[in-house]
């Protein structure tokens, strides 16, 4: 059986990150863990989260073809170290926590990657999943949302869409798409 690239993507608060947490607990995964230039969160870790740098670095990173996709949004860079990637899929399938734009470029680059797109039940979930987090101020509550239009209106271009309404469903639904991609 072939390793697989995946690549979860999805609005920000729709639950990406509990879901993938849940993929790692019940399978052989490995996460990429990618590097951003904004400031960590309450709770975040150096390496475990991301890998928090300086946009001088990041810019190095870029010019040194270090990054197999970036790309810059909410005012920040947020890109996937390429050698981790190239080494782990040796191993095991591996998994991409990163936004649409980044998504297709790595579709690009790799186009056996599986693209997945997580979606909320409807906007007013997704609401009161970024509010219920409390990582986010209100404004960033806003424009966080209005990046979820784009983001939804891109999942055409992925190859499956799941919505995320009851987790242990949707975390389900995700593993047979897999299981079936890999036979
Ligand atoms: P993302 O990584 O997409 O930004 P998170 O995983 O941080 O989203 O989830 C946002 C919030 O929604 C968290 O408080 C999380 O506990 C909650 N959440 C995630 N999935 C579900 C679900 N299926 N039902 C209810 N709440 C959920
Ligand atoms: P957050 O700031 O909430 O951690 O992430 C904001 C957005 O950046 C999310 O949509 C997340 O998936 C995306 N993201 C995280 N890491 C990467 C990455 O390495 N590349 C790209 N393109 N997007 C990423």
């Amino acid at each position: 059986m072939r390793n697989l690239l995946i690549v979860i993507s999805g609005p920000s608060g729709v639950g990406k990150g509990t879901i993938v947490e849940r993929l790692l607990s019940r399978g052989n995964y490995s996460l990429s863990v990618s590097c951003t230039t904004r400031a960590p969160r309450e709770g975040e870790t150096e390496g475990k989260s991301y890998f928090f740098i300086s946009k001088k670095k990041f810019l190095e990173m870029i010019d040194e073809g270090g990054f197999l996709e970036f790309s810059n949004h909410f005012e920040s860079y947020y890109g996937t170290p390429k050698a981790f990637v190239e080494k782990q899929l040796e191993e095991r399938d591996v998994i991409l926590e990163i936004d649409v734009d980044g998504g297709l470029q790595v579709k690009r680059s790799h186009p056996e990657a599986l693209l997945i797109m997580i979606l909320p039940p409807d906007r007013e979930t997704l609401r009161s999943r970024l509010a219920g987090r409390g990582t986010e101020k209100p404004e960033t509550i806003e424009k966080r949302l209005a990046r979820a239009d784009y983001e939804i209106e891109k999942s055409r271009l992925y190859d499956y869409t799941v919505i995320n309404g009851e987790l242990n469903a949707a975390v389900t639904e995700i593993e047979n798409i897999i299981k079936r991609e890999k036979e």
